[in-house]
Formats: structure tokens, sequence, C-alpha cells
């Protein structure tokens, strides 16, 4: 799988919806990984921090609403978006499955174009770039679908590895990311690069965005990392 491919977590215990499943999600251009169970699931999300989360309501074990709030209280998997499935007859229960903390809620049976609909709504919220979006962050412009990026009206030349840093920090302007995170999500996980790699290649971003003038809009967070702004 790519680096910056995004990637969905399938939490469901009958073998033929998740495969449904995780073959449209394929076809969407997601990296997919498949749990049977809610304990294999919390494992998964632990190993992987994957993007989305789809997740079944009736689980073998602990049951998809359990798995939902244990991920929604702990800060390091809050933000992780959650489309719960649900059958008709569990419709009563939609409000709890609201309130556990579900991102979005889908009964059963669904369709598959529109679940496919509710993932890119939720992959949009978290990471723009990934479906082509135009992020603007002061003068600098990033347009994902066409991979350029303008600044101040000028094209900047920037290598695959330097265009996916700078739209990760355009996703989430000021937010701090440590040299570990930004490895996971630019270069991925199954790959080992030594983290001043990153630093490498902060620098010719910086380059690259300063080369027409400009301030350098890159902030060196000591002792925690990176951001932009
Ligand atoms: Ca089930």
């Amino acid at each position: 799988m790519s680096a910056d491919q995004p990637t969905v977590l399938v939490i469901e215990d009958e073998p033929a919806q998740r495969e449904v499943l995780a073959y449209n999600l394929e076809a969407e251009g997601f990296a997919v990984s498949r749990a049977e169970t809610g304990d294999e699931g919390l494992l998964l999300v632990d190993e992987q921090a994957p993007d989305i989360i789809v997740l079944d309501w009736m689980l073998p074990g602990v049951s998809g609403i359990e798995v939902c709030r244990r991920l929604k209280m702990r800060p390091e998997t809050r933000r992780i978006p959650i489309i719960m499935l649900s059958a008709r007859s569990e419709e009563v229960d939609r409000v709890r499955g609201l309130e556990t903390g579900a991102d979005d809620y889908v009964i059963k049976p669904y369709s598959v174009v529109e679940l496919m609909a509710r993932v890119r709504t939720q992959l949009r919220r978290i990471r723009p770039s990934t479906v082509g979006e135009t992020l603007e962050y002061d003068d600098i412009i990033l347009d994902a679908e066409a991979h350029k990026v303008h600044r101040g009206g000028e094209l900047l030349k920037l290598g695959p590895t330097e265009f996916r840093l700078l739209a990760t920090f355009m996703e989430k302007p000021g937010r701090v990311w440590s040299r570990e995170q930004l490895l996971d999500r630019v270069w991925g996980r199954d790959i080992y690069v030594d983290t001043r790699t990153v630093d490498v290649h902060i620098g010719r971003l910086r380059k690259a965005l300063t080369r027409h003038g400009g301030d350098d809009p890159l902030r060196t967070v000591r002792g925690a990392g990176y951001a932009l702004g």
C-alpha cells in the first residue's frame, strides 16, 4: 500500500458482509484491514491506527457498541471516525449508538453506494487531501487532484514526499506533528525510516516553499516536532 492511501478497518463477524465491504472499499482506493470480533478490532486499531472504522453493532464477545465506547473514551483513538452498522430491528437503539459517540450510523441492509458516500464524507472531514480537495493556507494552495502546489501564484516544484508532508500539515494547520507521527503518516508504518530522514525532507520542503520569496511557514517545535503556522 502507498503511504498516503487512506486506511479503513472493517469490524464485521459475517464473512460475506465483511468481504463485500472490503471489496468495495478497496475499489474506492482504501487499504482495508478486517477484524471478525470486537477484541480483534480493538487490537488492530492500536496496531494500525486506521483513518476510519466501519463497525458492526452485533458482534460475538465484545459488542460493537462497547468497542465504540472504548475507542471514544481514549484520547489517542477518539478522533477516528466510526460508522456503525446495525440491523433494522435495532433501529430503536439508533440514539444510543450516536450517544456512544459513533460518527455515523447505517441501517442494514444498506446500499453499498450510500455507505461508500458516508465513508467519503468522514474521510473528507479528517483527511481532505486524500479525496482530491484543494487545501489553502495563507498564500499556499495545494491541489490534491492535480498534485500541484502554488504559492503566491508561483508553481512550486515538490518531490512526492515533500508533497505528502505539506498535505499533512495543511490538513491541520497549527497542529504539532512529532517525527514519528510524520513517519507513520507520510512514509507508512511498514517501512523503517530513520527519524532524521524527516528532518531532511522538512529542509527540502522549506526550501521549495520559500524559493520564490515569502516567509518560512513551518515551525520547528523544540523537543516536539514540526507545525505549519
Ligand atoms: Ca454481526
